[in-house]
C-alpha cells in the first residue's frame, strides 16, 4: 500500500491497481528485460493518467462545495470521494464531468508536445495509430529514425495519449459507479432505472471489448460492474 498526500488531498495505492495495470498492458507473462521496461512504462503512464482523472474530481468537488476529498487507486481504476459536504445538481454534475475533463485535457497536452516534436501530420498519424489502429498514412523518415531511437520514450507518450482518451470514454459510459453512470443517475427516475441501464450497457460493453480488444480483462472489468449493478438492481426492487 502507497500513501501520500498531494494537494492536501490523501491518495492510497494498493498493490493490486498496478498487477491489474500490468495485467492489461498484456506483458506481464514477458520473460526479457526489455520487454518488462515497456511493462512498467505502461503502468507509469496508467498511474499518472488515473490519478489526474480522480483529482479532476477530487479538487473540482472540494471547490464546489463536496467538502474534504480522498482518492483511492485499487484493481479497478480510481476512486475520488468527497466527505462532509453537499453538492448541488450542478455541482455534482461539474465534479463527475472533471474526471474525464482533466484526462482529455492531459491526452490533448500530450497531442501537443508530438506535435511540438513531429508537426502536425505526423503527430496526426501517430495518434491516429495508437488510439484507433488506423494506418492509412505514414510519417516522414525523420520521423519514424526518431521514433525507431527512443522506443521508451515514445512508448511513454503513446501510453500516456491511449490511456487518457480511452479511460476517459470508457468513463464515460452509462455504469454506474463509472462517471457517465453517475452522470446518469442525475438525470433518470426511478433510481431503479439508473442500474438497469448500467447492467445492459455493462454486458454491451463486455462483449465488444472481448470481440474487438480479445481482452479478458474487459470481461472481467464490464462483468463485474454488470454484476454489481445487477444485484443493486434487486436489493432496490426487494426495498
Ligand atoms: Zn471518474
Amino acid at each position: 500500500m502507497v500513501r501520500f498526500t498531494l494537494f492536501g488531498v490523501p491518495v492510497e495505492i494498493q498493490p493490486w491497481f498496478w498487477l491489474a495495470t500490468a495485467y492489461f498492458s498484456g506483458g506481464l507473462f514477458s520473460a526479457t528485460p526489455e520487454a518488462m521496461q515497456y511493462v512498467l512504462i505502461f503502468v507509469l503512464a496508467a498511474t499518472i493518467s488515473i490519478l489526474v482523472h480522480e483529482f479532476g474530481h477530487a479538487l473540482t468537488g472540494r471547490r464546489l462545495g463536496g467538502g474534504y476529498a480522498t482518492i483511492q487507486l485499487w484493481a479497478l481504476g480510481g476512486l475520488a470521494t468527497n466527505h462532509g459536504g453537499r453538492f448541488t445538481r450542478s455541482g455534482r454534475f461539474w465534479m463527475i464531468a472533471a474526471g474525464p475533463g482533466a484526462g482529455f485535457l492531459l491526452g490533448g497536452l500530450i497531442f501537443v508536445i508530438l506535435v511540438s516534436m513531429f508537426g502536425v501530420h505526423d503527430a496526426a498519424t501517430f495518434a491516429g495509430f495508437s488510439l484507433f489502429g488506423i494506418t492509412d498514412s505514414a510519417v516522414s523518415s525523420e520521423t519514424m529514425e526518431f521514433i525507431q531511437n527512443r522506443p521508451p520514450l515514445m512508448s511513454l507518450l503513446n501510453s500516456m495519449l491511449w490511456i487518457n482518451f480511452w479511460w476517459g470514454i470508457l468513463n464515460l459510459l452509462p455504469i454506474l459507479p463509472l462517471d457517465g453512470g453517475q452522470i446518469a443517475q442525475l438525470f433518470v427516475t426511478p433510481q431503479k432505472r439508473a442500474f438497469q441501464i448500467s447492467v445492459a450497457t455493462a454486458v454491451a460493453a463486455a462483449i465488444l471489448g472481448f470481440v474487438w480488444r480479445d481482452s479478458t480483462y474487459t470481461i472481467f472489468f464490464f462483468g463485474y460492474l454488470a454484476w454489481k449493478n445487477y444485484q443493486a438492481m434487486k436489493e432496490y426492487h426487494w426495498q
